[in-house]
C-alpha cells in the first residue's frame, strides 16, 4: 500500500486520537467509580497492602505467604465484583474499551498491519478517489453487457459486443498486472458508451487492493493544476496527490477550453507520471488525432508512445437505461 507519508500520518493520527480517547474514558470511569463507591477504593487499597505484606513475609521465609495472599485477594475481588455488578459496572471497569481488541487501536499486531488499519486505509482510499458512492454501484459485478449489440459490426470485423468484451478483458488484465506491468489506458468513444463506467470498475478493484486511485473530471484536473500554479512558492496547495497516486483517472479530457498553460500542465503531469511508472487512464470523446489538434504535438507523442488505445462503440447507455 503506497500511501504518501502525509496520508499515512493522517490515518495514524486518527488511530492515536481514538486510542487516547478510550484511555481517557477509562481513567475517568475509574475516577468516577472510586469516588462514588468508596468501598471499591478501600478494597483496592487492601489488596495492594496485602500484596506488599505477603512479599515481606516471603522474604522472611513464610512459605504460605503467597497462598494466604491469594485467599485474601480472591475474597476481596469477589466483594468488589459484587459491588460493581450491583452498580452496573464491569469487573474490568478500569481497562480502556478499544474499538479493535486485536491491536488495541494501535493499528499493528506485532510488525504487521492489523486488519482494522487495512480497512481504514481502504476507506481512506475510497474518500481520496472522490467517487466512493459511484464505485458502490458501478463495478465489474454490475457491468451489463446487454447494452452492446451482438449484430452491429464496428471495427475490424468485431461486433459492438465483441469489442466491449475485448476492452473489459484488457481492463481486467490491467488490474491483474497492475503491480508488475506498468500500463496506461486511453479510452475513446462517444458519450455514454461505457468509458467512465469501466474506469470506475478498474478503480474499485484497485482500491480494494489498497491502491491509491484518484478520479478527476478533466475540468477539475486542470483547476487543481491551476491552483497549484497560483499557490506555487506560497501556501502548500497540496495537489501532490495528482503526481503521487498510483492510478490517476482523467475523465472526459477535451471538454474544457484549452490554452497554452493547460497544455503545458497536461504534458508535465503525464510526463512525470510516465517517468515514475505511475499509471494513468484517460477517457475522452475525442479521437487521438483530435487530441493532437487540441493539445500539442508533445502531448500527443507522449500519449502515443505510452498508452494502450481502446475505442468504445455503442448507443448512449444512459438513454437506454432511462427507456427501460
Ligand atoms: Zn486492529
Amino acid at each position: 500500500m503506497a500511501l504518501t507519508n502525509s496520508q499515512y500520518d493522517a490515518i495514524m493520527r486518527d488511530f492515536d486520537r481514538r486510542r487516547n480517547a478510550h484511555i481517557l474514558e477509562a481513567t475517568l470511569r475509574k475516577r468516577e467509580i472510586l469516588n462514588t463507591l468508596p468501598r471499591v477504593r478501600e478494597i483496592e487499597d487492601e489488596i495492594s497492602l496485602s500484596f506488599k505484606d505477603a512479599a515481606l513475609k516471603r522474604i522472611h521465609g513464610d512459605k504460605n505467604a503467597s497462598a494466604d495472599f491469594e485467599v485474601i485477594r480472591k475474597k476481596l475481588e469477589e466483594e468488589k465484583a459484587q459491588i460493581l455488578r450491583q452498580n452496573g459496572y464491569d469487573m474490568d471497569y478500569s481497562a480502556p474499551h478499544f474499538d479493535c481488541p486485536l491491536c488495541n487501536d494501535t493499528g499493528y499486531v506485532g510488525s504487521e498491519k492489523c486488519r482494522c488499519l487495512k480497512s481504514a486505509i481502504i476507506s481512506y482510499l475510497y474518500e481520496l478517489s472522490r467517487i466512493k458512492d459511484r464505485l458502490l454501484v458501478e463495478n465489474f459485478d454490475t457491468l451489463n453487457m446487454d447494452y452492446y449489440s451482438k449484430e452491429r459490426q464496428v471495427i475490424k470485423g468485431r461486433t459492438e459486443y465483441e469489442n466491449m468484451e475485448l476492452i473489459v478483458n484488457a481492463s481486467k488484465d490491467f488490474v491483474k498486472k497492475f503491480h508488475t506491468d506498468h500500463k496506461n489506458l486511453f479510452f475513446t468513444g462517444n458519450v455514454g458508451c461505457g468509458k467512465t463506467f469501466l474506469t470506475n470498475c478498474i478503480a474499485k478493484e484497485l482500491i480494494e487492493q489498497g491502491v491509491p486511485v484518484v478520479y478527476l473530471p478533466s475540468s477539475e484536473f486542470f483547476a487543481e493544476l491551476n491552483k497549484r500554479r497560483l499557490m506555487d512558492g506560497g501556501v502548500n496547495s497540496d495537489t501532490s496527490y495528482i503526481d503521487e497516486c498510483e492510478l490517476l483517472i482523467i475523465d472526459d479530457l477535451g471538454t474544457e477550453l484549452t490554452n497554452e498553460r493547460m497544455n503545458s500542465d497536461l504534458f508535465t503531469v503525464l510526463n512525470s507520471r510516465i517517468n515514475n511508472s505511475l499509471s494513468t487512464i484517460i477517457s475522452t470523446n475525442f479521437s487521438l488525432p483530435s487530441i493532437k489538434e487540441r493539445y500539442s504535438e508533445r502531448v500527443y507523442s507522449r500519449l502515443y508512445g505510452s498508452f494502450e488505445f481502446y475505442q468504445f462503440f455503442g448507443d448512449d447507455i444512459r438513454k437506454k437505461r432511462k427507456n427501460h
